[in-house]
């Protein structure tokens, strides 16, 4: 089983993470054999496209030296197909229609929780507590700046005006950096406001980068949180919050455990589901 190349791959302390769905619809791979080198192709990743099932189906053709065989992965973000610099076109594509119906099923399978890259200018949104918030950026300043003024997001950076590349990347991490700030607070709040309603010595709280999993549990009674839980509305964020909580008393996904969520969190399977069904959305960024 392979994961989408935008998962990381993850270590489960305790076994008991709240990953983000797997959908159906994961990534996996198929390998073709080796081909006799006959033509060069450029470094750079090219968009291209096949028919197949007459239908047209574009992908990405990632070429890497030294790589070993023909890899076909489908995520959210399409077909990526990696090959070594000099695997023909022929092959390549000879595989991925041997492949057709497996690449058409994944295809489906995704095309409805498509990840749209985050957009980093001025006038586009971004979800923050479930809301939306316009950014306003501000590029030429003299120092990096996030400040929240109702529905907008002003970003300051100090990127020169006309380089769109450069203020995209510097609102990126001053944003990201922002959510990060937010994030610490709110959880670890939630997390002792619900440890103290439901009798639990409080855990320690720790924010992750996890692009995979909401939050994960250990037996050292540390609790991580992904800071892009900030996207979701506060009460996705309490659900998680709940369920990581109920790992507390079972470090495990059993009945018992299903119920103490329940007891903390009545409302957890209509979260849940929700949460599942949007997760795609709080990986923009
Ligand atoms: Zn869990």
């Amino acid at each position: 089983m392979k994961w989408p190349g935008f998962l990381q791959p993850l270590v489960d302390l305790a076994g008991s993470d709240i990953r983000q769905p797997r959908p159906a619809a994961r990534s996996g791979t198929a390998t073709g054999s080796r081909s006799p080198a006959t033509r060069v192709e450029p470094v750079e990743p090219i968009e291209r496209s096949i028919a197949l099932d007459g239908r047209p189906v574009d992908y990405l053709l990632v070429r890497r030296r030294g790589r070993r065989g023909v890899g076909l992965k489908i995520d959210g973000s399409g077909m990526t197909v990696a090959a070594s610099l000099t695997t023909p076109i022929s092959a390549i594509e000879d595989l991925i229609g041997k492949n057709s119906s497996w690449v058409l099923k994944k295809l489906g399978e995704w095309s409805h929780r498509k990840i749209t890259p985050q957009r980093w200018e001025t006038g586009a949104t971004i979800s923050f507590l479930g809301e939306a918030l316009t950014l306003m950026i501000d590029a030429g300043a003299s120092k990096t700046k996030v400040e929240q003024a109702q529905s907008h997001l002003l970003v300051q950076v100090k990127a020169p005006i006309h380089n769109a590349d450069a203020i995209a990347h510097q609102a990126e991490a001053a944003v990201v950096g922002w959510y990060k700030k937010q994030a610490l607070p709110h959880l670890a709040q939630r997390t002792f406001f619900y440890a103290k309603l439901h009798q639990l010595t409080p855990p320690r709280v720790f924010l992750s980068s996890a692009n995979s999993r909401w939050g994960s549990c250990n037996s050292r009674r540390e609790i991580r949180f992904s800071w892009r839980l900030m996207k979701a509305r506060p009460a996705l964020i309490d659900y998680v919050v709940c369920h990581e909580l109920s790992h507390l008393r079972h470090m495990n996904h059993s009945a018992h455990f299903w119920a103490e969520v329940e007891r903390m969190c009545p409302d957890y399977a209509l979260l849940k589901t929700e949460l599942d069904q949007n997760d795609h959305r709080f990986r923009a960024f």
